[in-house]
């Protein structure tokens, strides 16, 4: 639903931002400047980051047609001011908005997916209401979406937690492994290395991430790879079969297509887990040699973030306390005011590009 926009003594109120004019075409221009309902809040964007969900919701319009609005959905703020209900943040708070803002007054929450809340995926932002490349957005339920950024964590650390981080770490939140065991990512770009760095966080033995960005293979060694896997040297799966002397425990999908699916199914022992933190736009096909045709459990679980205050809040707090892990150094690109932003969003097209940021303070 739409805030009811901001009215003063000379009428409404504007805000600016890049707005998606038609297919494959964006440009600065003005939105009225929402003003939050009970629950919500007006936050000023000090940093906003691009994602390839914006590429593609930009590019393939793989989202319902969402002409007219701000893009973007991942960004850092400060709250500017809050509805009548809002108890826990104030103006002037740091906070992490994040990519996906579920009603939490909803059965689906109740039930334990509040990712689905309202019969859908809470993915509002562009969508529902206007996205977070722009100077402020208005967020829903924040009491119980926002997480607040402690004063060690910079903006641009936090950003990452904003779709990159939560996701990848909320898959793994869920994915049981022990100590020492042996884990694969199938992806090396942000989700990926977030990926890595959290398996390694959560004890993981041996670490095989398999890509070939040069940028990303360094940053993933960083973060706690123990081997660099690239499909340019044959099969990913029999490669790493045997460096490890056969399947192993755990595997990644932060990266791929269809084929990525079997191949984690061919990678992974009985009653080991695949963590899917990746979103697939085509059929997967799963051999019966991959899962001893059905009668192997092999498990497979789909994640993104969920938002949530308890989530953010903790994935900053792991940031503030465990500084050997700096996700800043996945952002590659960097442009500052509004007029940064068309580049921001077209930067993530370029193959060296990992993370792309604005910053508007
Ligand atoms: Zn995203």
């Amino acid at each position: 639903s739409d805030c009811a926009p901001q009215i003063s003594g000379e009428g409404e109120l504007q805000m600016r931002g890049l707005i998606l004019i038609e297919q494959g075409k964006v440009a600065l221009g003005e939105r009225p400047t929402p003003r939050p309902g009970p629950y919500e809040a007006l936050i000023r964007v000090t940093a906003a980051a691009a994602c390839n969900t914006d590429l593609e919701i930009v590019e393939h319009f793989i989202m319902p047609p969402v002409q007219g609005r701000f893009i973007g959905h991942e960004c850092v703020g400060v709250i500017e001011e809050v509805g009548s209900e809002v108890s826990y943040f104030k103006p002037g708070d740091r906070v992490c908005v994040p990519a996906l803002t579920p009603e939490w007054r909803s059965i689906e929450a109740q039930q334990g997916w509040a990712t689905f809340s309202n019969g859908g995926m809470s993915f509002d932002w562009g969508l529902m209401r206007d996205g977070t490349f722009a100077e402020y957005v208005c967020c829903r339920d924040v009491d119980m979406n926002c997480g607040k950024i402690p004063d060690e964590v910079t903006d641009l650390q936090a950003v990452m937690v904003s779709d990159m981080i939560s996701t990848a770490w909320n898959g793994l939140d869920n994915t049981h492994f022990r100590l020492g065991d042996n884990v694969a990512v199938f992806g090396i770009g942000p989700v990926g290395l977030c990926a890595i760095a959290g398996v390694r966080r959560k004890g993981a033995g041996r670490i095989f991430a398999i890509g070939t960005n040069p940028k990303g293979i360094e940053l993933a060694l960083e973060f706690g790879a123990t081997d660099i896997i690239s499909y340019k040297e044959g099969d990913v799966v029999a490669q790493i079969r045997k460096k490890n002397g056969g399947p192993v425990d755990v595997s990644v999908l932060a990266g791929g297509n269809g084929s990525t699916v079997s191949q984690a199914y061919r990678l992974t022992r009985p009653g080991g887990q695949i963590c899917s933190v990746n979103a697939f736009y085509d059929d997967v096909v799963i051999s019966p040699g991959d899962w001893n045709s059905g009668m192997e459990t092999k498990q497979m679980t789909g994640y993104q973030n969920t938002g949530g205050r308890w989530m953010f809040e903790r994935y900053l707090n792991m940031l503030k306390y465990d500084k050997t892990f700096d996700p800043s150094k996945i952002i590659t690109h960097i442009n500052h005011g509004l007029e940064g932003l068309e580049e921001t969003l077209w930067n993530k097209k370029k193959r060296e590009c990992l993370k792309s940021v604005t910053i508007l303070d």
